[in-house]
């Protein structure tokens, strides 16, 4: 999950972001649009449940939220990181843009959702207005937003709460945010992590203590494992 490395060695890919990517009306909407995998859309209620949760979790107050369905797409895999690290979804979202493909990219993220597991890391990808994640049959077992969240926007580690962090990670990713955007913190037994950092809070190989929001990631030994649907405030701030 090396994004430097990955952008600095395709390319091709990297030249994605000097697109007409300026045909946006105002600063103050953000487009966010969601496809899905062909197997991804023989679950039911994927789209709603993951409008259900944007709306909330990119419901700031400093844009409109336009959120919109591209349609279903064919895919080589439904392995969903595999999709944006080895081009074919960028370069779908690039043909669309051009006029080449029936596929009619926005201007802020174009997110792909496919059947791919969501056990084994790399579960999803996020590059400058694109993403992809998998777990489609995870969101269509998730309870409403209004049901699953409490107060503050905490939920349990569960596969299904995981996905819809990662979905919202990975569009962070497509905003331009990084992991160290993310932080961890300490509430009673418990590790609440937020999006842009997610899993890498208990991690053992993820190598920065310290984010760039100034916050030092608690040690979970011993500790429940929460995740928080929140982005952190410092995240809040730079989507700004
Ligand atoms: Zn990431």
């Amino acid at each position: 999950m090396n994004r430097r490395v990955f952008l600095g060695s395709v390319g091709s890919i990297a030249s994605l972001g000097t697109l007409a990517y300026a045909t946006r009306d105002s600063l103050e909407t953000l487009a966010v649009r969601i496809w899905l995998s062909e197997q991804a859309a023989s679950y039911e209620g994927v789209i709603d449940r993951i409008f259900d949760y944007l709306e909330n979790v990119l419901g700031f107050d400093h844009w409109t939220l336009e959120l919109s369905v591209g349609g279903t797409v064919s895919v080589s895999t439904e392995n969903a990181a595999r999709l944006t690290t080895r081009g074919e979804w960028p370069m779908a979202v690039a043909a669309g843009e051009l006029g080449q493909r029936n596929l009619e990219p926005v201007s802020d993220v174009n997110l792909l959702v496919t059947d791919g597991g969501m056990e084994e890391a790399p579960t999803g990808y996020g590059i400058p207005h694109i993403a992809s994640v998998g777990g489609a049959r995870q969101i269509a077992a998730l309870e409403p937003f209004d049901e699953l969240v409490d107060d503050d926007w905490v939920v349990p580690n569960t596969t299904p709460a995981r996905t819809i962090q990662v979905l919202a990670h990975e569009i962070g990713h497509a905003l331009g945010l990084e992991h160290d955007h993310g932080v961890a913190f300490r509430d009673g037994g418990a590790v609440i992590a937020t999006p842009m950092l997610s899993s890498y809070a208990w991690d053992p190989t993820y190598d920065t203590d310290r984010s760039r929001c100034g916050t030092i990631r608690p040690s979970t030994d011993g500790l429940e494992r929460k995740l928080s649907l929140a982005f952190s405030s410092c995240a809040r701030r730079e989507l700004e």
